[in-house]
């Protein structure tokens, strides 16, 4: 029987149900977050618990655990589930309440669920997916982790649309981020990659991307770039938690670079493929249930 999270408590996911009035499904008024599974372990779940508490601060939510106490509930689920490779997705929205837009009095508390899913896993490097470019049409607090994904969705659809993996998104000429991932550039074979602002959300796989190639010694830079520039670059890399380390090949039907996955790229997938290894234990196949 599948085991999912409420409120802090494991229940059989069949027998939950959801209210009507609860704020994340009226208003999409929550935060939520994706932390990978590899070998039966959460990859980064501190830097993920950690960003779901300041998202959910950002919007005065207040979440009442700390990030341990999440941690060892998500691995009570993950392992009631027995899921060797996958994801768990939680959220947290700010409550069940007669429908109003203004927040409700203080003593209606946040409703936590939390899921499993299977992610079959081998290891292999990502080939090269396409890409579309698209205005970006979101509001201006991008850094949090909300549930509102309306931009987001509109996007992906058009890039699902034109048979593309994903739509990178752009202000005024300015290289944002993907609809669900960060991108950045390979230039000369230095990295560029939009700055932590608001117009981004600060992902966990970019953040672990830019130690990496400290520790590779590629030189980085947190800068802003344009759409020529993406356009030109030698290289093009997107990154999330789902999608991991995975080369753009093409964009808007036009080759990036070689149009085959590239060498900086193809070191970096390398080195996230170690760490994933280093925090989880080796990968030796995929098991699908
Ligand atoms: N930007 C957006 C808009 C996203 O939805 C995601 C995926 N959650 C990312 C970036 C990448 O973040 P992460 O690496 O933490 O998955």
């Amino acid at each position: 029987m599948e085991k999912m999270i409420l409120n802090g408590e494991i229940r059989n996911r069949s027998e939950i149900k959801m209210e009507l009035e609860d704020r994340g499904y009226q208003f999409g008024d929550g935060v939520y977050e994706v932390i990978r599974i590899y070998n039966g372990k959460l990859f980064t779940s501190e830097m993920h618990l950690t960003r779901l508490i300041e998202s959910a601060s950002k919007i005065s939510i207040n979440i009442p655990y700390t990030v341990g106490e999440i941690e060892a509930q998500l691995k009570d689920l993950v392992a009631e589930n027995e899921i060797t490779f996958g994801t768990v997705y939680m959220q947290f929205t700010r409550g069940v309440s007669p429908r109003n837009h203004a927040f409700p009095s203080t003593d209606v508390t946040p409703v936590y669920v939390a899921y499993t899913k299977e992610v079959p896993y081998n290891g292999a490097l990502k080939p090269g997916a396409k890409a579309i470019t698209i205005e970006d049409i979101r509001w201006l607090r991008c850094d949090i982790k909300s549930l509102n994904l309306l931009g987001n969705i509109l996007a992906k659809q058009k890039a699902a649309e034109a048979g593309c993996f994903e739509a990178i998104q752009h202000r005024d000429n300015m290289v944002t981020e993907g609809s669900s991932s960060n991108i950045s550039i390979i230039v000369n074979g230095e990295l560029k990659t939009h700055p932590a602002t608001n117009l981004i959300l600060n992902g966990i796989t970019r953040q672990v991307m830019l130690k990496i190639c400290k520790d590779l010694g590629v030189s980085y830079q947190e800068e802003v770039f344009t759409l020529e520039d993406l356009m030109a670059a030698d290289e093009v890399i997107m990154t999330s938690t789902t999608a991991e380390i995975m080369p753009i090949t093409a964009i808007d039907g036009q080759s990036i670079g070689s149009g085959e996955p590239g060498t900086v790229t193809r070191q970096i997938q390398q080195a996230f493929h170690a760490e994933i290894e280093r925090q989880c234990g080796h990968v030796i196949e995929s098991i699908v249930k």
